[in-house]
């Protein structure tokens, strides 16, 4: 990054650091990502969760031969008559992985199971649940059609097909895919290097006795959960005091050692003017009241190659500007160049819910399924930034946008489920 940063974002028309819309924060950011660039290569398994660094091709059609997709007889459907019953002639049988090695005649058919190879006369499959067998042969009825029951080959992936481009970040169903290829070796990203520390005089660290006025750091280990959850390498640097020096320390250690500084705290107005000056000093950051809620101050940019987000210290403002604005971000840095935005769902509120138009709100939810299977979300009771239980019994949180405003029991509300299945 250059130092044009500052003067990019503040040249943009609409800029105004102290009335951020959520979504021209977000587009803000994702103009100065500059995403990894370097490559290794993992065995498949240990690439889960990493992204792919180059197109994967596939080297053979998947699968490799028509085969059955049932367990039953395989025939040509020139031999079934046009009206009434068919009966064949069992001239044998194909296992999956032992293929019928004879050839089928006129009037013939092989017993076949599931993955089998297709004998090579043969082009549909009838199902075992539908013939009659006896004597070494099968009586069925009408209604056969030509190709049932048969996967031909090629059909889950073509030879020489893109099965995945790079900048895919691999899932369960994605390392079976790559095996079913043989490959046993993927080229990825190297792993995000991210570097965290909370600020202030009041907290203690586990372990410590609390004295008065005292709080337990709990944001470092809601950000180690995200963080690990996203899959990078965590680097935490523990709590650092409101002091010049140590936080000035502790930037520098930062921005030597991690592509990503994520701190918590001292970046709202009034407190922590030490941070903001010594941003300006150290970096080039720009310092934003987003129009949301929780979570509005929030300060954003570079210190030497680091990307630097400066969450704020309410700890559910700090998971939630996390996941609004830094889980994608992340998710760009990491080489995924554009990546899946949570998706939002329309459910309906079950109750009344507050709601001052003017700013974005993720209010904590929970979904639940109601005894029609309609689903619902109901408010957690409590919306206030610092109360982090809130987090903990959400499933879900509500997005308001801007300009709603009160929501009746009854009426839809848009959710972003916290958990992903994959
Ligand atoms: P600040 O943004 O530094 O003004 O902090 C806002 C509120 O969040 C204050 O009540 C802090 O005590 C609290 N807070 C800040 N950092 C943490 C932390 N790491 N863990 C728990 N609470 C915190
Ligand atoms: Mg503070």
């Amino acid at each position: 990054m250059t130092q044009d940063l500052i003067r990019a974002i503040s040249c943009a028309d609409d800029y105004d650091p102290n009335s951020m819309s959520v979504d021209k924060a977000r587009r803000f950011i994702r103009d100065f990502l500059q995403p990894v660039q370097t490559k290794e290569s993992l065995a498949l398994r240990s690439s889960l969760g990493r992204v792919l660094a180059e197109d994967i091709l596939s080297p053979y059609n998947v699968p490799n031969h028509n085969n059955s997709a049932m367990d039953g007889y395989a025939l040509n459907a020139d031999d079934v008559a046009a009206s009434g019953n068919t009966t064949l002639r069992i001239a044998g049988t194909a296992f999956a992985g032992k293929a019928f090695e004879g050839t089928v005649g006129k009037g013939e058919c092989v017993r076949i199971m599931t993955g089998a190879v297709m004998p090579p006369e043969c082009d549909t499959v009838v199902i075992q649940e539908h013939v009659q067998a006896e004597d070494g042969r099968i009586t069925f009825g009408e209604g056969v059609r030509r190709g049932q029951n048969l996967r031909y080959a090629g059909e889950d992936l073509k030879q020489g097909q893109v099965v995945f481009a790079a900048g895919h970040m691999m899932r369960p169903a994605d390392l079976g895919l790559i095996a079913s290829l043989g490959l046993g070796e993927v080229k990825v990203y190297r792993k995000l290097r991210v570097a965290f520390f909370s600020t202030g005089d009041e907290l203690a660290s586990i372990g410590q006795p609390l004295e008065a006025g005292q709080v337990y750091d709990s944001n470092r280990y809601t950000l180690y959960g995200m963080l690990t959850r996203l899959g990078v390498e965590v680097i935490d640097m523990g709590v650092v005091r409101d002091d010049p020096a140590l936080l000035e320390q502790a930037l520098q250690d930062a921005a030597a050692c991690a592509d990503v500084i994520l701190t918590s705290g001292g970046v709202s107005v009034g407190e922590a003017d030490y941070m903001k000056q010594l941003l300006t000093e150290l970096g080039q950051v720009v310092f934003w009241k987003i129009a949301m809620k929780p979570g509005r101050p929030l300060a954003y940019g570079k210190i030497g190659d680091a990307h630097y987000f400066g969450l704020p210290g309410n700890p559910v403002s700090v998971m939630v500007t996390f996941y609004q604005f830094v889980r994608d971000a992340m998710l760009v840095l990491m080489g995924q160049p554009n990546p899946v935005p949570v998706p939002q769902l329309s459910v309906i509120s079950a109750g009344n819910l507050k709601k001052a138009p003017g700013r974005t709100e993720f209010q904590r939810g929970v979904l639940f399924a109601d005894g029609d299977g309609q689903w619902k979300v109901q408010s957690i009771g409590n919306q206030g930034s610092g109360v982090l239980r809130s987090m903990s019994e959400a499933n879900c949180f509500i997005v308001m946008d801007e300009s709603c405003g009160n929501i009746q029991a009854g009426e839809t509300v848009k959710v972003q489920i916290l958990d992903g299945f994959v």
